[in-house]
This record gives structure tokens, sequence and C-alpha cells, in this order.
């Protein structure tokens, strides 16, 4: 018997592909006998349009590998019937640690700290700048989903001043509600967005935002580059009105503008929030699970 078509229009990881082609008919979205497919398999960076949909007239299903579904047209999806999954609370402990991780590098200037023992200069040029104390600091968290709450906890042992913002709020939360990102901006050292991506939240993060952020205050993004407006960031970098940024993510990926590459007060990652072996296992695991279930005729485990 013929195994059933699975299309994928991303580079996918071993797992994902060791899985997928196990049980399926595993083709990139060039095959020639693509179009017959029902299934997609993509990633939450590469995402489906809806010229990508309307390659694949028999398409059902679109799996994400990832949390993120900004890059997939939903209206379309939702217009044509076609079901969309994603990967979610699998990566959450993952892009926390990243968040924090950010937090404690751009604070402490450690990747500049680091390149400067590596160049020989220790001993020989004065030392890195002074950093920014973490302890007992005001963070603000922007977006307190899953991955948003997650942050929060971890940052708790770190200090008492915890406050968010998000278009509700969260029932029960001991943090404290502020009404916009600029109010957000304003109580606090350490902005962090976890905000999902799309037009809902495309440059939540403006020159205003950034200007109540101040000086000394630092930016942290682990959600999407499109909810910081990059060009108000760089400006305010370069010109010394915000004290630092640690980003995962950017504009227009993997373009990272070179005035960012130039300044010693940032730490930057390519994507990197849920890139380790556990986590892309289990996002693999879950990718497989949606498709499994498609194709059983069950209930679809995580749809968006
Ligand atoms: P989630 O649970 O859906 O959380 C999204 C949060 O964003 C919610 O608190 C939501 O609250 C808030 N939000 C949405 N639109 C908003 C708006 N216009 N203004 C203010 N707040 C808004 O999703 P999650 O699992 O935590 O994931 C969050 C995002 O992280 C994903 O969508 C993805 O883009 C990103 N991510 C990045 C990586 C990485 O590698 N860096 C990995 C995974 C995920 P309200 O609905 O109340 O506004």
């Amino acid at each position: 018997m013929n195994r059933p078509l699975v299309i994928a229009n991303a580079p996918l990881s071993s797992w994902l592909t060791d899985g997928l082609s196990a049980r399926y008919d595993l083709r990139p979205a060039s095959d020639p006998g693509a179009n017959e497919a029902q299934v997609l398999v993509t990633t939450g960076i590469h995402g489906a349009d809806a010229a990508a949909m309307d390659a694949l007239p028999a398409l059902k299903l679109i799996a994400v590998h990832g949390v993120g579904y900004d890059k997939v047209d939903m209206a379309h999806a939702r217009s044509r019937g076609i079901s969309v999954t994603n990967t979610p609370d699998v990566l959450t402990d993952d892009v926390a640690d990243m968040a924090v991780a950010l937090v404690l590098a751009t604070a402490r200037r450690i990747a500049e700290s680091d390149a400067y023992v590596r160049a020989g200069r220790w001993g020989r040029d004065p030392l890195p700048p002074l950093g920014r104390k973490v302890t007992g600091a005001r963070f603000g968290i922007l977006g307190l989903g899953r991955i948003g709450s997650a942050i929060a906890r971890r940052l708790e042992p770190f200090s008492p001043h915890i406050a968010y913002h998000s278009r509700n709020r969260v029932e029960g939360s001991a943090y404290a509600y502020a009404e916009t990102a600029e109010a957000l901006a304003e109580q606090c050292d350490f902005l962090i967005v976890a905000t999902s991506g799309g037009q809902g939240t495309q440059h939540l993060v403006d020159a205003a935002v950034l200007a109540a952020l101040g000086p000394e205050g630092i930016l942290i993004n682990i959600g999407r580059g499109s909810t910081v407006d990059e060009a108000a960031l760089v400006d305010a970098l370069v010109n010394g009105r915000l004290g630092g940024a640690g980003l995962d993510v950017f504009d227009d990926e993997p373009r990272v503008p070179d005035s960012l590459l130039a300044l010693d007060n940032v730490v930057l990652q390519p994507h990197q929030g849920s890139a380790t072996v556990e986590t892309r296992r289990a996002m693999a695991d879950l990718v497989i699970a949606n498709v499994d279930a498609f194709f059983g005729g069950k209930e679809l485990p995580t749809p968006v």
C-alpha cells in the first residue's frame, strides 16, 4: 500500500525527518507530486502563505514545528478549512531559560568580556565597563503567556519587582499589571518581550516604549523580531538612549543590521530559544503525533 504523502517546505531536524520518513512518503514542496498532499509540515520561521497553500489543492493540515504561527496565513487556512497545529508547552522551559540567559549576559556584559579575554586584551587594555545589577532589578514581561509566565517564575528569586502587560489581565496573577507597553517600560529596568508575533503585535515596542525604558534600560526579545521597531531600537542603542539589548529574534532573519553587530552592549543569538537536544526531540514527536492523529482520523493533539 502507498504510504500517505507528507510535504515539507522548510529544513527539518533529523528526528522529524526520520520519524516522518518512517511512516510517510516525505517529499519537499518542490516535488512534482506535491500537489496531491493533504499534509504540509513547516516551521515557525518558514510558515505557509496563501500561495503556498493554494499550490496544494488537497491540503487539509499544516503542522508547524514551533509555537509561533505568525508566518501561517491563518485567515486563508480557515477559509479553506485547513487545520493548523503547533508545538506549545514542550519548548516553554527552554525559551524561558534563554530569556534569563540573555538578561544575565546583557547586564553582565558576558559576550563582550569573553571577546576581550579571547583577544588577549586582559592585562593590556582597560577592563570592559561595569555591568548592571540583576538581583533586585525591576522586570517587565510583555506577554504573560506560557513563556512569559515561565520567565517570570525564573526571575522571582532575583527580585520581587515583576510586572507585566498583555491585552488581558491574567486572573490570579501576583504580578503588577501595566495598562500599556509604554507604562510597563516606564516602571522597569529590563523589558522582556514574550508576546506572539504577527500583525497584532507589530512594532508594539516602538520609539516611545524604548524612550520610556530609558538610557539605563535593557530590552530582551525572545518573542518575534516584528514586535520591536528594529530601526528605532538601533537608533536608541547607537545614540545611547537605551542601555543594552539581548536579542534572539530579528525583523528579517537571518539578516541582522550591521549597526547592531558593531555594538558592545548587545548580545545576539540566531533564534536559538528552543535549540536543545531534548526540546527539539519533543517538538519533533509532537509534530509527528499531530500528523499521525490526522491520518488516523483522531482529534489533533495541539490545534491552533
Ligand atoms: P502564548 O501563551 O500564546 O502567549 C502569548 C502572550 O502574548 C499572551 O500573554 C498574550 O496575552 C500576549 N499578547 C498577544 N498579543 C498581544 C498584544 N497585541 N499586546 C500585548 N500582549 C499580547 O504563547 P507562548 O507559548 O508563550 O509563546 C509566545 C511567543 O514566543 C510565540 O508566539 C513565538 O512567537 C515566540 N517563541 C519564540 C521562540 C524562540 O526561539 N525565540 C520559541 C518559541 C516561541 P493577551 O492575549 O492577553 O494579549
